[in-house]
């Protein structure tokens, strides 16, 4: 039987980039359609991104690209062994775990369904998705526009504040601490959310840490930077050592103890530097 721990943690994840070693909207296109891959390069910032998917996939269903061809090359996406570990320690300690992202239903249930670690996962909080009975992959705004917008004044993407949707995970029980992980511009916002006793973890050299160096003081959360999956195992064992199993919060001091020691810039990939401006 596991070990739980008597503190009970909510952990949030972003997916792109932080569970996964990959923009999954980039790799479909990249792997799937080098024509639809670069449009879909020359399409940033100047099309709201989940309906540029909707359109480039429908494109690519006209193209021929089957349902298997698209779930077999998500299945390919790197997801890094103790990136597993960590999350597998994390359920096996009693936490629950969600994921909010950009990205959508199918490529995110696809690539844990690979990967056999989707029932780890208490929700996925992302843009819904769909085959058709033709096998055209649908996917729509989570924050659709028959909603009024959120006016979120940071920087997210108007289908989808994280924020708003972590603190509705946070409301909904006694949470003794919250852990959010991401990487990019729009992880930014939920990370505000958390409160001192709490953990960010950010990607390190990419535009999370870059909004949090800008704007500390609304950060009020202990911020650990990771840089690999092997350092996120590292800084989970620690989370969990840092209590044992009968105290509910860690000392400040334990998390400085998580907290990594300062490495190089994560090196820029053309998709990698691709995706950090545009979406998480
Ligand atoms: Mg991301």
């Amino acid at each position: 039987m596991p070990s739980r721990s008597e503190a009970k943690r909510l952990f949030v994840f972003d997916f792109d980039w932080t569970l996964i070693e990959a923009d999954s909207d980039n790799w479909v296109f990249k792997h799937l359609c080098e024509e639809l891959y670069q449009e879909q390069l020359v399409s940033v910032g100047k099309v709201q991104w989940t309906d540029l998917q909707q359109r480039l996939l429908g494109e690519l269903f006209d193209r021929g690209v089957t349902q298997a061809q698209i779930e077999k090359t998500l299945g390919q996406i790197p997801f890094a062994p103790d990136m597993i570990e960590a999350l597998r320690l994390m359920k096996d300690e009693g936490s629950d775990l969600y994921i909010l992202s950009d990205a959508n239903t199918i490529y995110i249930e696809t690539v844990l369904k690979a990967y056999e670690i989707d029932t780890l996962f208490t929700g996925i909080l992302t843009n819904p998705a769909s085959f058709d009975e033709r096998g055209r992959l649908n996917v729509v705004r989570f924050h659709g526009l028959d909603k009024e917008p959120h006016c979120c004044p940071l920087p997210c993407e108007p289908n989808l504040c994280k924020g708003q949707e972590l603190q509705k995970l946070m409301d909904s029980q006694p949470w003794d601490q919250v852990i959010y992980m991401g990487d990019s511009t729009n992880d930014f916002c939920p990370s505000t959310r958390l409160n001192s006793h709490d953990v960010v973890l950010a990607r390190r050299g990419l535009l999370l840490q870059k909004e949090i160096t800008e704007r500390p003081q609304l950060v009020k959360a202990n911020v650990v930077y990771w840089e690999n999956a092997k350092d996120v195992l590292l800084a989970t064992r620690s989370i969990f050592n840092a209590t044992g199993a009968s105290v509910s919060k860690p000392s400040s001091s334990a998390i400085e103890h998580a907290t990594l020691p300062a490495l190089s810039a994560v090196e820029s990939s053309d998709s990698k530097v691709f995706a950090q401006p545009v979406r998480a």
